[in-house]
């Protein structure tokens, strides 16, 4: 079965961790939009319309990722839209607060690349065989 190819925002203020996500998701046929501060999130997002969003939480600007995932969350423009946290707060006492945001999965940095992809294809609706 052949994976719809899907629009997906990647929200990251990092330049390596960028590029790494962004060539992953060309790998798969993926189309890239990139945001890179918090407050552009909302606005680029009701203007793309994703499929997914991939959010960094710690963003060099006064809205954080998981205010931005709440933000969207609470839109019933943005809220069917998935999001994926990725956080480097591999800390146990943080999964409460990151859930709390309304994300619909997190991932921990480092994250292999298996682990990438998995995340990416549960929220991807595969195309119809015909
Ligand atoms: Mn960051």
């Amino acid at each position: 079965m052949v994976k719809k190819m899907a629009k997906i925002i990647v929200v990251e203020d990092n330049d390596l961790n960028l590029k790494l996500f962004c060539d992953l998701l060309a790998v798969k046929g993926h189309e890239v939009v990139v945001v890179q501060k918090g407050a552009e999130v909302y606005d680029t997002v009701c203007a793309q319309k994703p499929d997914l969003v991939m959010m960094d939480i710690q963003l060099k600007d006064d809205i954080s990722g998981l205010e931005a995932t709440k933000l969207l969350k609470s839109n019933m423009e943005t809220a069917a839209i998935p999001v994926i946290v990725i956080t480097a707060f591999a800390m146990k006492h943080d999964e409460e607060r990151i859930l709390s945001s309304g994300c619909d999965m997190y991932l921990f940095k480092p994250i292999s690349i298996d682990a990438f992809f998995e995340a990416v294809d549960h929220f991807i609706t595969p195309a119809i065989a015909q």
